[in-house]
């Protein structure tokens, strides 16, 4: 088997699919590329393309497709220095992304796209409950998953915070956006082969050794 794993994490807001990419990321030993931390990260900086982004980030609005494309395949040439992959989280969003994804990843391609699978009610619970570490991205919840010390990243020391954008109009913005422009990508990385479809409900380690199993096994399959 490859080592490392060439993964993209689907699924609704909420859906648990920072969590779970920041622990793939430590056990396949591979970079956590996440488009929502970076503009995050832009926002904080205070740079011009921060103050852009964050009208967007703000209002639950999709950043535009060549914008986000330019990052991700600058992103991705400079990861695969290492050869062994990466988790993408937070992209693709859109068609157009989707397939700009599969011509930035010629020859190796993807080993798969996993869709964590979870209904709205459970969404907007869990995103209610969501607290992120405003330095490594980490996720964590007040109710079932709260840092050891509170307001302190377990993993780098961060301050975790309660997203800006966590408000209930953004949140119900970001939820249409998903199912008129991402929901669509389920059928499209299907039709190529290439998704996995997980459920998202249980405790974060069992969602952790079920997300290993089936890409261990689609690996070998490969
Ligand atoms: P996330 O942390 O993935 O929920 O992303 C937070 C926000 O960043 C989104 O609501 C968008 O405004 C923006 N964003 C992140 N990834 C993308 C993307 N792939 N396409 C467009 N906008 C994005």
């Amino acid at each position: 088997m490859n080592p490392g794993a060439r993964l993209v994490m689907l699924g609704k807001q909420g859906a648990g699919k920072g969590t779970q990419a920041v622990r793939l990321s430590r056990h396949y030993v591979v970079p956590h590329v996440a488009t929502g931390d970076i503009f995050r990260a832009a926002v904080r900086s205070g740079s011009e393309f921060g103050h852009k982004a964050r009208t967007y980030l703000d209002a639950g609005e999709l950043v535009p497709d060549e914008i986000v494309i330019g990052m991700v395949r600058e992103q991705l040439t400079h990861v695969e220095i290492t050869h062994r992959g990466f988790i993408l989280d937070g992209f693709p969003r859109t068609s157009q992304q989707a397939e700009a994804l599969l011509g930035i990843l010629e020859p190796k391609g993807l080993d798969l796209a996993i869709n964590m699978k979870i209904d709205t009610d459970h969404v907007l619970k869990r995103l209610a409950a969501r607290r992120v570490c405003s330095d490594c991205g980490a996720n964590y919840s007040v109710v079932d998953n709260r840092p050891k010390v509170r307001g302190i990243c377990d993993v780098c020391g961060g301050e975790v915070v309660q997203r800006d954008d966590d408000t209930e109009s953004a949140i119900r913005r970001r939820l249409e956006l998903y199912e008129r422009e991402t929901a669509p990508l389920i059928a499209w990385f299907e039709k190529r082969g290439l998704l996995a479809n997980m459920d998202a409900l249980g405790s974060p380690d069992e969602v952790t050794d079920r997300l290993v199993a089936e890409v261990d096994r689609r690996k070998q399959v490969l």
